[in-house]
């Protein structure tokens, strides 16, 4: 039988896998299925809830490798990393998939380096060809799609969110979980102060299935509030273009784009946004993309699907009264 394929959890800090995890396991799942393999996910935490190792077995994870102390929080790259490859090292997975955020972006980076193995990152697709797993992923900010493969085994790749298809929760599924020890970690570096933000209240920008998001068009921090009242209405996450975040609108953790966030929604709707090739890169997988600009020759209206020209402070107003309504109905 072909070696696991192996999942990386990715969980929200208070012991539940994010939602990002059903698009992994899923697609870990159905490849290891077509190999005659299975899937397993693999839990560095220093909180798992017994919520969320159910959800791991009825995403379809047969085995769980629960690593769970105090000193794996909070993640550190070279921390995590060696208890990873360790693990890797002794039951030889064929494949490990992780998920595009910030901290996986990093973690499977360090994890291919130190198993000398190679990374396809921010997937599109996944299939597999003669035995061997092929990647789809863009290139050149989406201008290109390329598709490669692995030299060797394990092979690693993160998985763009909102792109594959969910694992259905199997109500009453189990896995077997492993409680591997680990060895105290060298520490080389120190956590000195940790400051959560205020939420907002609205879904993360990368699991959002709606994204509102705004550019220079918006003339300041202050109009955001009308973008924000609009993704209240309809259960959208807020973001921005590196206009509005280099002039110091938005935190550049709600930027959408190459030097940004990629993000792949069901809605994508743009205000006051020109849609330049370096945002097109971090939204132009959208499902669906809508645009709301004054200048009906925006190059965003090359790629939406539904095109407003007119004044935002007057559209988005509209729409948030009219979604408002039909929603309420
Ligand atoms: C290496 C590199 C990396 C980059 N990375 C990114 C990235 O990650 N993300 C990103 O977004 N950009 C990125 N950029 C910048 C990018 O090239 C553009 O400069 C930027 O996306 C422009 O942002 P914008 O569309 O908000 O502003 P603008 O291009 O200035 O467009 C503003 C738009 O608002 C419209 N508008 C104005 N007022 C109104 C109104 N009242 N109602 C309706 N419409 C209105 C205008 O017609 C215009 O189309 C990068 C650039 C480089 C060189």
């Amino acid at each position: 039988m072909a070696g696991a394929f192996w999942c990386i959890v990715e969980d929200d800090r208070q012991g539940n896998p994010k939602k990002v995890m059903a698009e992994v396991l899923g697609e870990a799942a159905r490849l290891a299925g077509l190999m005659g393999s299975q899937a397993e996910a693999v839990w560095l935490t220093d909180k798992a809830t017994p919520e969320g190792l159910k959800l791991l077995a009825e995403l379809g994870a047969k085995r769980v490798w629960l690593f769970e102390s105090a000193a794996l929080s909070p993640y550190r790259g070279e921390v995590w990393t060696p208890v990873l490859a360790e693990l890797a090292g002794k039951e030889a997975p064929q494949a490990i998939l992780g998920a595009v955020t910030t901290r996986q972006r990093e973690l499977m980076a360090r994890l291919a380096a130190r198993l000398g193995a190679g990374l396809s990152a921010d997937c599109t697709g996944l299939t597999l060809e003669d035995g061997k797993l092929v990647a789809t992923r863009p290139v050149y900010s989406g201008k290109l799609i390329s598709k490669m493969t692995w030299a060797k085994a394990p092979w690693l790749a993160t998985l763009r969110p909102n792109v594959f298809r969910p694992a259905e929760p199997q109500a009453g599924a189990t896995s077997q979980v492993e409680r591997p020890q680990i060895a105290a970690p060298a520490e080389s570096m120190k956590l000195v102060e940790r400051r959560e933000e205020a939420s907002t209240g609205l879904p993360e920008l990368a699991e959002a299935e709606i994204v509102v998001s705004g550019g220079r068009g918006l003339k300041g921090p202050e109009n955001f509030v009308i973008l924000e009242a609009l993704a209240k209405v309809i259960g959208g996450a807020v973001g921005a273009s590196r206009a509005a975040v280099d002039a110091g609108w938005r935190p550049h953790r709600f930027q959408i784009g190459q030097t940004g966030r990629t993000i792949s929604p069901k809605l994508y709707l743009g205000f006051g946004i020109s849609g330049a090739i370096q945002h097109l890169a971090g939204m132009r997988t959208s499902k669906v993309i809508c645009a709301v600009n004054k200048d009906p020759e925006a190059p965003i209206f090359k790629i939406a699907d539904y095109g407003i020209v007119g004044d935002l402070f007057e559209v988005a107003p509209l729409l948030t009264a009219e979604f408002k309504k039909l929603l309420e109905k």
